[in-house]
């Protein structure tokens, strides 16, 4: 395995030598100091790598499901030491970095260690009267060679980790470039792998900023995932297009959530307030924008601020922080100045609206706001903090309208007590995932489909259909009849023209009553054809 401080070797540094250091947000103490992978390395990885990989992909399902199980035992052993790191790097609650990072991992580690060989089963297709022709169809599905996975900061373990678990699976070799801002954590995954017996050059960390993605895009692999903003998201589709690599796209997200009148008032409020607040508000799914039918909207907005004035904000290595600090300083001004415009517009802030004043590191206090409006960038815009703007709706039409009106479309919620009202509404809705009286968790499923509609990208992580991104899906075609020369082959003739009309009536309806009728002039074509 070829991570970032085994690869260095010379003893004088690359000419673009380069640390990236890493902060804990709370506290503003140093956690580590790296130097950046030289595109020189990165070449030289991929290169490996892709000697590395057929031996790889040689072994059974079960072979490579032993060592991610083996890896799955490390981390579970290792699971405080791992949530304190990934406190640290980030300013998470060690509660939230075990429950929203390491338990969702160990569970993906399981299912797709077991389950990988039952998924990608080759498939029969069916493919109609083809097959009473001797005809057979089936799909297979072939490691696709090198994936390079590009992640974010927010959930610095399991994002990457839950992508490299199924492209290992998958037979492939994988690179990976985290964020900037949590690169100890990225090689923590490594150092795992590493001991649970991974073949060395199969995993590779790739440390730095925009540009060593950039990098590990050109070097170039033969998949991108890649899981950041819109805005990198359209950069990573172009340079990939340049080697005409595929990418999946799992961008950010505007998330609404739907409150109507018959809804269990308590405990909406409780999902409104952890779905807008846990990890300091920077989930891809986290609320971002609430509508409440007007008739409860009073009683709501009650509840929802006592819940959020009770919640502790503080470092995430106290076992009783609720809240803890944002990422980066810069994540944290994105989300003052988006309630700063708010209140600029006519929005009133019912708690929080500021920095922490008693707080050092960069925490912002969870912030509830009432009239707002899709004219202020909070409604439009992914804020990606601990804010949570609730307006009214009268119809459920309007509600849909307001949650639609947006260019993302990651997940969404509808919470009712009427449950097919509730999967009425959550068809209707503009996103990957919708949610009834749930919000957030579903990325925790490894089973199900995870990935967004309009900006919030395109292809799927997780469940069969993130699996299927990560092989190449071949069509093996087979006729038993070899000894008799196709109808549509050469010769052409008045004849032939006659049966590919036939064929055109007939046989394309699907009917074997229909095709039946073409059987006289099949015969006819056939003497035809061996005479
Ligand atoms: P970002 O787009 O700034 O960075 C993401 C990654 O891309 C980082 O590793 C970064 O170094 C790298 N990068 C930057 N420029 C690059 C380039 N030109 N070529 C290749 N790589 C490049 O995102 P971020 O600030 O780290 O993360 C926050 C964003 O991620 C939010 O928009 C959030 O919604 C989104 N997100 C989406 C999901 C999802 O599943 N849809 C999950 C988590 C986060």
């Amino acid at each position: 395995m070829s991570t970032q401080t085994q690869s260095i070797t010379t003893n004088a540094p690359p000419l673009e030598f380069k640390e990236i250091v890493s902060y804990d947000p709370a506290t503003g103490e140093e956690i580590g100091r790296i130097p950046q992978t030289s595109v020189a390395e990165i070449n030289r990885a991929i290169q490996t790598a892709r000697t590395v990989q057929p031996a790889w992909a040689k072994l059974s399902y079960r072979e490579r499901g032993r060592v991610i199980l083996k890896a799955r035992q490390i981390v579970l052993d290792e699971i405080d030491e791992i949530a304190q790191l990934i406190s640290r790097e980030t300013g998470k609650p060690t509660a939230e970095a075990i429950s929203m990072e390491v338990v969702p991992t160990l569970d993906l580690m399981h299912y797709f260690a077991t389950r990988t060989e039952k998924l990608l089963r080759p498939q029969k297709i069916d493919i109609g009267q083809y097959g009473l022709m001797g005809r057979s169809s089936r799909l297979i599905y072939k490691p696709l060679g090198v994936v390079g996975i590009i992640s974010p900061w927010n959930f610095p373990w399991a994002t990457p980790l839950d992508e490299v678990v199924m492209a290992l699976m998958g037979g492939n070799a994988v690179a990976v470039k985290p964020s900037e801002l949590t690169p100890v954590i990225a090689l923590k995954i490594a150092d795992v792998f590493q001991r649970a017996g991974l073949p060395n050059g199969l995993l590779n960390i790739f440390i730095g900023e925009g540009s060593t993605g950039a990098a590990l895009i050109d070097a170039p692999v033969d998949k991108i995932m890649f899981t950041g903003s819109v805005a990198t998201g359209k950069r990573v589709a172009e340079a990939a297009a340049k080697h005409l690599t595929p990418v999946v796209l799992e961008l950010g997200g505007k998330d609404p959530m739907i409150v109507l009148e018959d809804a269990n008032l308590d405990n909406a409020a409780r999902g409104a307030v952890w779905g807008a607040f846990a990890n300091a508000g920077q989930a891809c799914a986290s609320v971002e924008r609430c509508y409440v039918h007007e008739s409860i909207a009073p009683d709501f907005i009650k509840r929802v601020v006592a819940e959020t004035k009770a919640l502790k904000q503080n470092v995430g290595t106290r076992e009783d922080t609720d809240v803890g600090a944002m990422s980066s300083e810069r994540q944290l001004s994105i989300v003052d100045e988006h309630v700063q415009d708010a209140i600029a517009r006519g929005a009133t802030v019912a708690t929080g609206g500021r920095r922490h004043p008693g707080l050092e590191g960069s925490f912002y206090e969870p912030t509830v706001l009432t009239g707002v409006d899709h004219n202020m960038e909070i409604m439009r815009e992914e804020t990606f903090g601990p804010t949570l703007p609730i307006m009214t709706f009268k119809t459920d039409e309007e509600a849909l309208k307001l949650a639609n009106e947006s260019i993302y479309g990651l997940t969404a919620s509808v919470w009712t007590r009427d449950i097919a009202r509730g999967r009425r509404l959550a068809e209707q809705i503009d996103a990957g995932t919708v949610m009834v009286n749930e919000v957030v968790y579903t990325h925790a499923l490894a089973q199900t489909p995870w990935g967004g509609v309009k900006q919030s990208g395109f292809g799927r992580t997780h469940g069969r259909l993130g699996l299927l991104e990560l092989v190449s899906t071949r069509h093996i075609h087979v006729n038993r009849i070899s000894f008799m020369p196709d109808l549509w082959w050469f010769r052409y003739s008045p004849l032939a023209n006659r049966f590919f009309h036939g064929l055109a009536k007939h046989f394309t309806t699907g009917s074997l009553l229909s095709s039946s009728r073409l059987l006289p002039e099949m015969l006819r074509r056939l003497f035809e054809k061996r005479s």
